[in-house]
């Protein structure tokens, strides 16, 4: 299987594409591009894993994502740790804090958060981090965990955030709000932010690039938001696939 480049986050087994999946699935895959799948919850892990047994360029991460921490168990720990021993599973992820919506209290994210941080050190797995408006909380945690291998998912934080997680050997990955009109922010860290750390995603279905912003998203358009990486950094978009396949395979060794 030869791949062009990678979509690093991407719920395909989100029931927005329960529809039409195998389509979707084969626009990326007929544009040779691999997809990392993350769980959020039990069950989402669970169809993460089994999509990425049944296709050929899909790898699955399984985790509890911030807004489901209140429903996690010792037992879901154990049944984490059963998916990771699997050869498909590449990654603990989505995990991290989020205190935008405060769906679960604060002080079980932050529980939850280490707890799966653990488990991905004790497998020597790396992690995809979401983190919403809990950039200092986020950091803190991370740096209980030294050389743990992973990922900001969807980074739209401060400069100093960034230089934060790239001093602690994280990798940055950029999704379709790089695209949006006022995110003028974002780009100049996409313009700084180094070639060999820096992934490409989408965050499908959510977060469309422009011009399909506010639609629903798929993995084929990972191609939109490395063209306008690449616009940043004057290079071409292959470049940019070629940078960050190499920067998934050290990461995620797919
Ligand atoms: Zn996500």
């Amino acid at each position: 299987m030869n791949l062009m480049g990678f979509d690093s986050h991407c719920h395909l087994q989100d029931p927005a594409f329960d529809a039409d999946r195998e389509e979707v699935y084969d626009r990326a895959h007929t544009q040779e591009l691999g997809i990392l799948v993350p769980g959020y919850d039990m069950a989402s892990s669970d169809r993460a894993v089994k999509m990425a047994q049944s296709h050929e360029a899909v790898w699955a991460l399984v985790g509890c994502h911030p807004h489901e921490a209140r429903t996690f168990s010792d037992t879901d720990q154990e049944q984490l740790r059963q998916w990771a021993n699997n050869d498909w599973v590449v990654g603990i992820g989505e995990i991290g804090l989020d205190y935008h919506y405060m769906n679960s209290p604060m002080e079980i994210q932050r529980k939850v958060f280490r707890d799966q941080l653990e488990l991905a050190r004790d497998m020597n797995l790396p992690v995809s981090v979401h983190s919403r408006e809990a950039e200092d909380d986020t950091w803190a945690i991370l740096r209980e965990f030294p050389g743990i291998r992973g990922v900001l998912h969807c980074f739209t934080g401060s400069r100093e955030f960034a230089e934060k997680l790239l001093d602690l050997g994280l990798y940055l990955s950029f999704a379709g709000p790089v695209s949006f009109k006022n995110a003028h922010d974002l780009r100049a860290i996409v313009a700084w932010a180094p070639m060999d750390r820096i992934l490409v995603e989408t965050d499908s279905p959510y977060l469309s690039p422009v011009p399909w912003r506010g639609r629903r998203n798929e993995p084929l358009r990972v191609i939109r938001v490395a063209e306008v990486i690449a616009a940043q950094k004057n290079c071409s978009t292959k470049q940019v696939f070629d940078d960050t396949t190499s920067n998934i395979i050290r990461v995620f060794r797919v």
